[in-house]
């Protein structure tokens, strides 16, 4: 599933190739991928010309003279900048440029393509809803987020209207580069903590951005991304060593998922909390 690192890759090469050009007709062969009715969709972008190219979280929005044009991958797929000539064998949606380039959208599963009105994105039932880009939110908001919640650290952090962008792919790597257990309740992480996790949230997401993104998608070119299976640090990687003490990588239930932690170095309750324990103990002895 495209997170924020291929989703940013792809904002960032179609807003390169695209910026400026002009929509000259739509073909739409999965109708319930749009958000409103195909005559109206195509009716809404036909002549449009592409501003800018950007994302919020795992949507990739398209800022046109008539309106947005949004995109949701869902689970993956594919958006190929190609020709008349080089289609490939299966879209869901095509987007044709006045200058013979064409855009297909392929998806794995299913995804979205909406269109929203010129001043209305924060109308839109989903983009509207989303919180700040993970890559954009300050060290001190995040702190204010997190230290005012009960809930667990894993499940805010993929909570897309609170931190657009992190899904969970990258969430392991994440908390392990911060120590953190997905389990820990988020108000009892000390400031300490809190600094690391901001700066890990940086570095698990920026080192597959710079190099494009998953191995599992393909930019717009065609190319997978260049983040690879060995740059994963302990996600999906039970029962292999922990990178930095060698303990073997386990995977536990965390809610309705899975998290892959590193027993040793994430641990599952906080120094404070162990402190409070012992008082409470020694009290009932
Ligand atoms: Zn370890």
């Amino acid at each position: 599933m495209p997170e924020l690192p291929e989703i940013a890759s792809r904002a960032k090469e179609l807003n390169k190739e695209l910026a400026g050009s002009r929509i000259e007709s739509l073909e739409i062969l999965q109708p319930r991928c749009l958000n409103i009715p195909v005559e109206k969709f195509e009716r809404a972008l036909k002549g449009a010309r592409i501003g800018e190219v950007t994302h919020h979280g795992k949507w990739i929005l398209g800022n046109t003279d008539r309106g947005w044009l949004l995109l949701n991958m869902g689970m993956g797929g594919e958006v190929l900048l190609t020709t008349p000539g080089s289609l490939p064998k299966k879209y869901r949606a095509l987007i044709k440029f006045e200058d013979q380039r064409w855009l297909a959208i392929n998806f794995w599963w299913f995804g979205y393509l909406h269109f929203a009105e010129k001043d209305r994105l924060s109308e839109h039932p989903m983009v509207g809803k989303l919180g700040v880009n993970a890559l954009d939110i300050s060290k001190a908001d995040l702190r204010e987020m997190l230290s005012g919640q009960r809930k667990k650290v894993k499940s805010i952090l993929l909570d897309q209207s609170q931190l657009a962008g992190i899904g969970n792919a990258y969430i392991h790597d994440i908390l392990f580069l911060a120590k953190i257990h997905p389990l820990r309740v988020a108000n009892t992480l000390s400031s300490e903590e809190l600094d690391h996790l901001f700066k890990s949230i940086h570095k698990g997401l920026e080192t597959s951005l710079k190099k494009g993104g998953a191995f599992y998608e393909l930019n717009i070119y065609g190319k997978p991304g260049g983040f690879k299976q060995e740059d994963i640090l302990i996600g999906y990687r039970e029962g292999k060593p922990c990178p930095v003490c060698g303990t073997p990588i386990l995977k536990i239930k965390t809610g309705g998922t899975s998290s892959f932690i590193c027993p040793h170095c994430q641990e599952a309750i906080s120094h404070e909390e162990v402190r409070e324990m012992k008082i409470q103990f020694i009290s009932i002895l």
